[in-house]
């Protein structure tokens, strides 16, 4: 029998999920020595991930990576396969036995709950919902929000708080001409959002932003941003660790807050960074209406990192609308293993382990799924680079018998040429509306589409 990688006997790979951590596996994996075969799966007909359903549609730079993704999907050996959901078209154990090996690259899909009381009073989002709403991703394409208050409250001081905090006070002329989902950018031009109260739990010193996220902000037309003196100062403690530890972009946050704060507002929309503040209730008669905050101070949490603490100090803000930007969160995948409280598929770098601790033979992870919801799209070159080392040392334990490609996977499958059909449709018809795209935002639209 030939051995495994070889042209008689190709090295067969299924990868789940083809968003960055997805794509950057598949161009590690190809192009070598052996011959290799990869069927990146996706159970959307579109590729690409949180590129096409993350990505803040005014942030088309970022986008841009997609020029690289589609390099690797002209690589020889390599095939998209949209529109086959793992759990639903077939098992992960039929996946396996299909391929000598599966790489779980899945992400984090679900967000996480404030804990709070109120939370679920309506008015109150994740901002994983609206994000993907505003993207058209399918999965939100009946999310329903009212975006008639004036105030607005955004709780994380993350990169995801930043684009949300941004969508909702844009000019919305610039914003039209993105790749903005049609059915939100009408909700958008009626809403009536002024002030924006980002809040983030802990000080300037702690902030999750990128420099260029915040100083964006404070560059938009016709929007201030609002800084508190007194929550731009560090504590002493934060001002200790920043000079130990702190890395060229939090001195840089640190720096731009404490020159910005205190300037008066000059524009017609307010965003109000509000630092050592957390919502602890959302209150309101059969919806948000006033967000209750408690002001925090910074202690040491015993690992070398401060963490906030109540100071029981209260304050009440009116906001009509609530967004919870405190990160994603993975799902369970059916079939496979998963740490419900880091929600994360269990691994050993890169390799998913067993309840006791034991590799599962040909299942790895990549990207956030593996290591948790951090990181920008850049980090999961490496990241899949990792894992896909594991599994060339891992190929000479392969059995050379032959595999079956699972029929499923041609009877429903989208492949590549079929997504470029979707793609310049989606420009086409962002072209009539002067814009970059408009989305195809259903699953049964694109299918329909395709079959002409
Ligand atoms: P993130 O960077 O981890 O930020 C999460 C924020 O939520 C932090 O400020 C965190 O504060 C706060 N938080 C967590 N739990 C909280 C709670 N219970 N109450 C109040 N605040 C809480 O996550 P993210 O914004 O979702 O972004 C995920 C990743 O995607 C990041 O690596 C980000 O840089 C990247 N991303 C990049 C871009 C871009 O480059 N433009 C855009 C979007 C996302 P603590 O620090 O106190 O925990």
């Amino acid at each position: 029998m030939s051995a495994v990688g070889t042209a008689e006997r190709p090295l067969r790979v299924a990868i789940v999920g083809s968003g960055p951590s997805g794509f950057y596996a598949a161009q590690h994996l190809l192009g070598g020595p052996d011959t290799v075969e990869v069927d990146l799966v996706d159970r959307l007909p579109t590729p690409f991930g949180l590129v096409r359903g993350g990505v803040a549609p005014d942030h088309q730079n970022i986008k841009a990576v997609i020029r690289a993704y589609d390099k690797t999907a002209k690589l020889a050996g390599f095939r998209f396969v949209g529109n086959v959901a793992i759990g639903r078209d077939l098992t992960l154990d039929e996946l396996r036995a299909a391929y000598d090996q599966v790489v779980l690259a899945v992400g984090c899909e679900s967000a996480n709950p404030l804990g709070i009381p109120g939370q679920d009073l309506p008015g109150s989002h994740s901002a994983t919902a609206f994000v993907g709403w505003y993207n058209g991703h399918p999965d939100h394409r009946d999310f329903v929000i009212d975006l008639s208050a004036t105030a607005a409250v955004v709780v994380g001081v993350g990169n995801v708080a930043m684009d949300v905090t941004r969508v909702l006070v844009r000019d919305r002329d610039e914003l039209a001409k993105s790749d903005i989902a049609d059915h939100a950018m009408q909700r958008l031009r009626e809403g009536a959002v002024k002030d924006v109260y980002v809040l983030g739990r802990r000080g300037a010193a702690q902030a999750a932003f990128s420099p260029a996220e915040i100083k964006e902000i404070a560059e938009l037309d016709g929007v201030s941003l609002v800084v508190r003196p007194e929550d731009a100062a560090l504590d002493p403690a934060s001002e200790a660790w920043l000079a130990e530890h702190g890395d060229k972009p939090t001195h840089e946050n640190v720096r731009f807050l404490q020159e910005i704060a205190g300037r008066p507002p000059t524009g017609d929309r307010r965003v109000h960074l509000r630092l050592l503040t957390s919502p602890v209730a959302l209150y309101g008669n059969g919806r948000v209406e006033e967000v209750e905050l408690g002001r925090n101070r910074l202690e040491p949490d015993g690992k070398g990192d401060l963490r906030a603490v109540d100071t029981g100090e209260r304050e009440r803000i009116r906001a009509g609308l609530v967004f919870r930007a405190i990160g994603y969160r993975g799902t369970a995948l059916p079939g496979c293993p998963f740490d419900e409280r880091k929600g994360t598929i269990p691994n050993e770098g890169g390799r998913v382990i067993d309840k006791d601790g034991r590799p599962i033979p040909g299942l790895y992870v990549v990207g956030w799924a593996k290591r948790g919801p951090q990181g920008l799209i850049g980090t999961n070159r490496a990241d899949s680079k990792d894992t896909v080392e594991k599994m060339k040392q891992d190929r000479a334990s392969l059995d050379p018998a032959p595999r079956t490609r699972p029929a499923v996977l041609d009877r429903v499958g989208v492949g590549w040429t079929d997504w470029e059909r979707l793609d310049a449709e989606e420009i086409r018809r962002g072209q009539e509306r002067s814009k970059l795209r408009e989305k195809l935002v259903q699953i049964e639209e694109m299918v329909a589409f395709l079959k002409g």
